[in-house]
C-alpha cells in the first residue's frame, strides 16, 4: 500500500489502454486500426512536448501487439502474461531506453546486437527509445543499419520533443506521428478523476486553472496537483493554488482593470509595487495578466461561460467585460 500511495499521479494513473488516452484522438485511432489490420510500420517516431502521452502510446502498442488475447478493437487485455509483464516493465522483449542518459554508440549497439533475437514467448519485439533526439551521431548510424533491414519481428518506437534533431535518414525510414498539445477541458477531467479517485475535494475553477498553467502537458497537470495534494491538506480552491504556486491572485488584476477604468495612473503603479513586495514571481505576474485577458476575451466572445468559475470571480470578469471594448480587450 505504502508504494502505491506515494506514486506520483502520473504514473499510478498512466493509461493502460488506448481508451483511456486522454487526447489524441486521430493518432490513437489510426494506430489502432493498424494494428487490428494487422498493418504496423516497423518504426515510428512520436514527437510532441513533454506530458502529452508518447511513450504511454508506445508501451500500449508494444502491449497490443504482443497480446494474446487482443479485444476485436485492438485494446490489449492487460490479464495475458505478455500485457502484465510489459506494464510492469519486466518483460524480456520489450527494451525501453533513455536516449538522454544513453546516447552513445555502444548504448545501441547493446540493443541492435540482441536484434536477432528474443525470448520466444512474444510476437516482437519491441524497442522504445524516449528523448531520441539526444542520440550521438555514431548512434543514429549504428540504428540506421538496423532500421534499413529490419528483421520482420522487430518494431522500433521513438519518442522526442525535438523531431528537427533527428537526421533525415532515420526519419525518413519511420512512420511520424506529432501529438498535440492536450486541451484544457481534457486535461482538467484527468485531474477530476485523479482527485475523485483519491478522495480530495477540489474546486472546478481550480482544476481549470491548473489545466490552463499546465500549457497541454498532462505530466505538468498531474504533478502540480501532487505538489498542490501534498501541502494543502483542506479543500483545494483556486487561490490556494495561486497563493502556493507564487501566482498574483485575480483580484490584483480585477483592481488593475479598475485603476484603468478610472485612468488612474497612480493605482497601478501602487499594485504593481504590491506585486513586487509580495514577492510576486514577475514572469508569473505577467502570465496571470496575459491569463486574466485571456478568460476575458473567451467570455466576451461567448467562447466560454466558465460556470465552473466562482461567483465572485465570475462577477469581477462581468466588471471587466463592462470596462473594455472588445478591441481594447485583443
Ligand atoms: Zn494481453
Amino acid at each position: 500500500m505504502q508504494t502505491t500511495r506515494h506514486l506520483a499521479s502520473s504514473r499510478r494513473f498512466r493509461p493502460q489502454k488506448f481508451s483511456e488516452i486522454v487526447g489524441q484522438a486521430a493518432v490513437v485511432t489510426t494506430l489502432r486500426n493498424a494494428i487490428v489490420r494487422g498493418m504496423t510500420a516497423h518504426a515510428y517516431i512520436f514527437s510532441g512536448i513533454h506530458g502529452t502521452g508518447k511513450t504511454t502510446l508506445a508501451r500500449i502498442i508494444a502491449k497490443a501487439l504482443n497480446c494474446t488475447a487482443l479485444s476485436g478493437d485492438g485494446e490489449p487485455c492487460n490479464m495475458c502474461s505478455s500485457c502484465r509483464e510489459i506494464a510492469q516493465g519486466e518483460s524480456l522483449d520489450v527494451i525501453e531506453i533513455d536516449g538522454a542518459s544513453n546516447r552513445g554508440i555502444d548504448d545501441i549497439r547493446a540493443i541492435t546486437e540482441t536484434l536477432p533475437y528474443n525470448s520466444g514467448k512474444s510476437r516482437y519485439k519491441i524497442i522504445i527509445i524516449d528523448e531520441v533526439h539526444m542520440l550521438t551521431k555514431e548512434a543514429f548510424n549504428a540504428l540506421l543499419k538496423s532500421l534499413e533491414e529490419p528483421p520482420a519481428h522487430v518494431k522500433f518506437f521513438f519518442a522526442t520533443t525535438e523531431p528537427l534533431k533527428i537526421p533525415a535518414t532515420i526519419l525518413s525510414r519511420c512512420q511520424r506521428f506529432d501529438l498535440e498539445r492536450i486541451k484544457d477541458s481534457d486535461i482538467a477531467r484527468k485531474l477530476k478523476f485523479i482527485a475523485d479517485d483519491l478522495g480530495r475535494p477540489i474546486d472546478d475553477a481550480a482544476l481549470d486553472f491548473l489545466a490552463v498553467l499546465a500549457e497541454g502537458s498532462l505530466r505538468s497537470a498531474e504533478s502540480m496537483l501532487d505538489q498542490l495534494f501534498a501541502y494543502e491538506k483542506d479543500s483545494v480552491s483556486i487561490e490556494k493554488i495561486q497563493k502556493l504556486l507564487g501566482y498574483p491572485t485575480s483580484d490584483l488584476f480585477f483592481s488593475l482593470d479598475e485603476a484603468y477604468h478610472q485612468s488612474k495612473a497612480a493605482s497601478a503603479f501602487l499594485i504593481a509595487d504590491t506585486v513586487f513586495m509580495q514577492g510576486v514571481h514577475i514572469p508569473f505576474f505577467l502570465e496571470g495578466l496575459i491569463g486574466h485577458f485571456r478568460t476575458a476575451v473567451k467570455l466576451s466572445l461567448s467562447l466560454s461561460t466558465h460556470t465552473s468559475l466562482p461567483q465572485h470571480l465570475r462577477d469581477g470578469y462581468q466588471k471587466a467585460l463592462s470596462i473594455y471594448t472588445p478591441e481594447k480587450l485583443f
